[in-house]
């Protein structure tokens, strides 16, 4: 009976983890239904960080060959530095983050991280160093302290709690019944969109990588909520490579440089003050944003 149980059960598990990695890694690239597109080469090698220089060099890119999407993005960010990417909608952003995650090649020029391109790299050692924050997250139906910890094998719980500090949640989470053991999603306790969003902060911080990717990480919060998060991103993004996309330019005033991605070419870049004081694109979108309130 138990040699029988056994088995069954670890089956069960494994059968689990795959598929919930394969969910997971999909959503957070709202790619559920399409495939991935690249394979490992033969001879590929392990990413070595070395600080974390994330270096996109004349990268071209379409999903079908009739459109292109991205047309000579070049870009450099500095290692444990941030990068805010603003647009319209439609212009190319998320594609540069799924670029850098490697979901797909790019056509033409190449990402590098540390001097090395991303094609030579396995996709698990990629993967490991890199940590997204998605517009949308999708929580596992389990525990809040399964959510976190996934990704993070061997994780305690005191770390959990670290995370969950860092990520503005640990009054909430401590308020709960059953605590980090409480059950969230489909089934189990509803969580605000920025809840959820804090939750995924919070398992970025206890994955600890070097590389980040802020996709539009507060597009859809109220004020308060806003602000929440954003002193969990900043927690996260000091002293580490980030790519922060955002909608609200209101996010990223204080950033230190940044682009500005039009039809998938970068059409400025600059601080805030700079390009304001250009009055081109970025001064558009800041004016349009003004006046709707966003
Ligand atoms: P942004 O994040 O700036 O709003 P995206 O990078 O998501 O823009 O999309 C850029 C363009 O690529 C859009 O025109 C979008 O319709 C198109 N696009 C995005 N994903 C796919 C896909 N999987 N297949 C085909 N076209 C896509
Ligand atoms: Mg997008």
């Amino acid at each position: 009976m138990i040699q029988l149980f056994i088995p069954l059960n670890f089956l069960g598990f494994i059968y689990r983890e795959i598929r919930e990695a394969l969910t997971n890694i999909e959503r957070l690239f709202g790619l559920l239904g399409q495939p991935v597109k690249v394979a490992d080469r033969a001879d590929a090698h392990e990413l070595e960080v070395r600080g974390g220089t994330v270096q996109f060099d004349a990268v071209s890119f379409a999903y079908d060959a009739q459109r292109p999407i991205l047309q000579g993005v070049s870009f450099e960010i500095p290692a444990g530095h941030t990068l805010a990417i603003v647009g319209p909608s439609g212009a190319g952003k998320s594609t540069l983050a799924r670029l850098l995650f490697r979901f797909y090649d790019v056509g033409g020029g190449a990402i590098r991280i540390d001097g090395q391109d991303l094609r030579e790299l396995t996709q698990h050692s990629l993967r490991r160093a890199i940590g997204v924050v998605p517009q949308d997250t999708v929580l596992f139906n389990d525990s809040i302290g399964y959510n976190i910890a996934y990704g993070s094998p061997g994780a305690s719980e005191e770390q959990i709690w670290a995370a969950l500090r860092a990520a503005q949640l640990e009054d909430f989470v401590r308020r709960l019944p059953d605590g980090l053991q409480t059950q969230v999603g489909e089934r189990g306790l509803k969580l605000s969109g920025g809840e959820k969003q804090r939750i995924a902060i919070a398992r970025v911080l206890l994955k600890n990588p070097p590389i980040l990717i802020l996709d539009e990480a507060t597009s859809s919060l109220d004020t308060h909520a806003e602000r929440l998060i954003l002193e969990a991103l900043n927690a996260v993004s000091a002293r580490r490579t980030t790519l922060a996309i955002a909608h609200r330019l209101s996010t990223i005033v204080h950033a230190e440089r940044i682009l500005v991605l039009d039809q998938g070419r970068v059409v400025e870049q600059g601080t805030h003050a700079q390009l304001l004081a250009a009055g081109g694109a970025y001064a558009r979108l800041w004016a349009d944003q003004q006046r709707d309130g966003a």
